[in-house]
């Protein structure tokens, strides 16, 4: 069935074992001084293990002052070579081969990261991410930078990577320089096209240069810049061209820069349609010889497969894919595809962790970030463990615990698993949850956890099994406030209205714009509903990270949707809600009301065990309000700890 996918194929003299390739991705698990820690070499294992054919690391600093990020690796001195050597030995205990990738982060590298040191530009724009004005670069600087990349590339080889990938792509400094998006300069560096690839052909001859021509040198571009003024494919066909007359040995064919993330960007969020940059690759494989990659929102194995049939590329790049599961390759060759956990494409645990400052994680893989310290040998005397509640912390409670060894029974009010995550699928763009709740359920059948759906836990039940372990993870419950009209029969819940269990009429009131009441304004209004969001807040969705803040906030313009901001409900009527905000107040007319007021922790049936059992452990929403990748790594936590 996958007959392209697992075929071998060669960059420069390095043979390729298939054409999965991790990409890079920031990790923050290095040490502040760039040298590689058990972490980051433990992540990188299982992704070989995991049976990739290629991983290509994070960005690693070209020098101290080069990074975007407190603790990604670098090669900027010898003393630095040792550690990552051993990065590069315990990859080759299995098939894959690793590349390094170089960069400098130019204007979107940050002082705070770089020890005070002003980011760098060809010329003094600010980056609109950290919007530092940045040092425009001197002739002789430029020419410094230049060996910096050669060194770093010189001491990956010496480090034992099998090449390295050169980043000028998403608005690094390299790309700074080919795009007018950023290079105003009027020497030999700016202007015309020529100019403009001057620093980045110096960078490769340099690097070239010190590696020798039979080690692998790549590149990483952006096709489309997406940002007024940036490089769109026409300028990108040619460098394509150039890239491949001046000796690269492969071309990674990427998108955007960080002032284009909204749009989708560098890394897509799933309101992006699937491998919506697959034709740029196409376009430049057309034009060239040499191997390209393609990359961005391709988290299936067969559509991975479907792109190289079509000769669309000839590597498929999947970075959250392999965060969301190291195993892919593995799974894919062997036909297990519903035993994939598949990435989500939230960027709540990658993206958003790694920009509020954090670590690389994942929502649906909480392990991610924790291989070097997981212990998953199973125990030898597995203990009874009681999880009540089957929403996402429940579930990954019970399944860790499950995989330790333990004999685990699950018990859910409802009579279906997912909890919140369920209804969470429904507005528009979001289906692709629904293949983690899949995914966690087999998981469940296969470990023989024993599952009992429609079943209200009471201490007496509780008592009777007389577990080792209690695990609580009720979740929450929906706020109600002292809201005049609020019981009326044509109020409900946004749960109940997503999933379909109650009739909405043609006009609807939805109280409430965090990321609830506006997923659910999008998936009603997709309805040719009317649809009204009533937030006291001066800004819908204020919990949502940017980039899903900006695509809801598309939908729900482009449908049409009534939004009423600093606004507070006052009574809800027979045919209406009654709003005040500073205008005075106003009666919209409204069929229907939806209430997404918020959740509090379910967390009766907590206190009352605690009162009898003293192993209760409290997971997720039913100890505080949190989301689901909080309570899914909590469960985790839990689950894995019981001994
Ligand atoms: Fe994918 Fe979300 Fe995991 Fe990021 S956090 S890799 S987007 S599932």
């Amino acid at each position: 069935m996958l007959n392209y996918l697992f075929t071998s194929k060669k960059i420069n003299e390095c043979e390729i074992p298939n054409r999965l390739v991790v990409t890079a991705m920031v990790t923050n698990y290095c040490n502040q001084d760039g040298t590689a820690t058990e972490q980051y070499i433990a992540y990188h294992e299982e992704k070989a293990k995991g049976g990739w054919g290629l991983i290509i690391t994070e960005d690693y600093a070209i020098s101290p002052h080069a990074m975007g990020y407190e603790k990604i690796a670098g090669l900027w001195n010898d003393s630095q070579i040792e550690s990552h050597k051993k990065l590069t030995e315990t990859i080759h205990k299995y098939d894959s081969k690793v590349f390094c990738q170089i960069y400098h982060a130019g204007r979107q590298a940050c002082s705070a990261v770089n020890g005070g040191v002003q980011p760098v530009a060809p010329s003094a724009i600010p980056c609109p991410w950290n919007r530092e004005i940045p040092h425009e670069l001197t002739i002789s600087e430029i020419a410094q930078i230049t060996e910096d990349f050669g060194d770093c590339a010189l001491r990956a080889k010496q480090a034992g990577f099998d090449g390295v990938e050169i980043h000028a792509g998403h608005g690094y400094l390299i790309a700074e320089f080919m795009s007018s998006y950023v290079n105003k300069r009027t020497d030999k560096y700016g202007g015309c096209l020529d100019n403009r690839l001057r620093f980045v052909k110096e960078v490769y001859e340099n690097v070239r240069q010190k590696v020798g021509s039979n080690f692998p040198v790549t590149i990483r571009f952006s096709a489309d810049e997406g940002v007024p003024g940036g490089r769109d494919i026409s300028e990108s066909r040619i460098l394509a061209k150039q890239f491949e007359e001046w000796g690269l040995d492969a071309l990674h064919v990427s998108n955007g820069v960080y002032g284009s993330q909204n749009k989708g960007g560098t890394v897509a969020p799933m309101y992006v349609p699937h491998a919506w940059t697959v034709d740029f690759a196409a376009e430049i494989k057309r034009l060239v010889d040499i191997p390209v990659f393609t990359v961005n929102r391709i988290n299936e194995p067969l559509m991975a497969e479907s792109i190289l049939e079509m000769g669309k590329a000839d590597f498929i790049g999947m970075g959250r894919g392999s965060l969301a599961d190291p195993a892919l390759p593995n799974k894919a060759k062997n036909g297990e595809f519903s035993d994939i956990r598949y990435c989500i494409g939230c960027l709540q645990g990658c993206t958003g962790a790694l920009l509020a400052g954090s670590t690389l994680t994942c929502l649906v893989n909480p392990s991610l970030g924790k291989e070097w310290e997981i212990d998953y040998t199973r125990v030898s005397e597995p203990k009874t463990v009681v999880v009540v509640g089957g929403g996402p912390s429940g579930l990954e409670a019970a399944r860790i615990a499950a995989v330790k060894g333990h004999k685990v029974s699950l018990f859910e009010q409802k009579g279906f698993l997912g909890g919140q995550f369920v209804s969470a699928a429904y507005p528009p763009n979001k289906g692709e949850l629904a293949t983690y709740t899949a995914w966690i359920i087999n998981e469940l059948d296969k470990l023989q956890v024993d599952i009992h759906l429609n079943t209200k836990v009471t201490k007496e039940l509780v008592q009777k099994i007389n577990p080792d372990n209690i695990i609580v993870a009720t979740g929450g419950v929906p706020m109600i406030p002292p809201i005049k009209g609020i019981d009326k029969s044509h109020v409900f819940a946004a749960e109940d209205v997503l999933l379909g269990n109650v009739p909405t009429g043609d006009r609807v009131v939805i109280a409430g714009g965090g990321e609830v009441g506006t997923e659910t304004a999008a998936h009603l209004a997709l309805q040719e509903k009317q649809v009204t969001v009533v937030e006291m807040f001066p800004t819908l969705m204020k919990e949502l990270d940017s980039v899903s803040r900006f695509n809801l906030k598309k939908i729900i313009n482009e449908y049409e949707v009534k939004q009423y901001t600093e606004t507070k409900v006052v009574e809800i009527l027979d045919d209406g809600v009654e709003v005040e905000n500073s205008q005075g107040r106003t009666v919209l007319q409204a069929d229907t009301v939806v209430l997404a007021l918020g959740y509090k922790p379910n967390n009766t049936l907590a206190s009352e065990l605690k009162s009898v059992f003293d192993n209760v452990v409290v997971v997720g929403g039913a100890l505080k309000t949190s989301n689901a990748l909080h309570a899914i790594r909590e469960g985790f936590e839990v689950g894995i700890s019981i001994k």
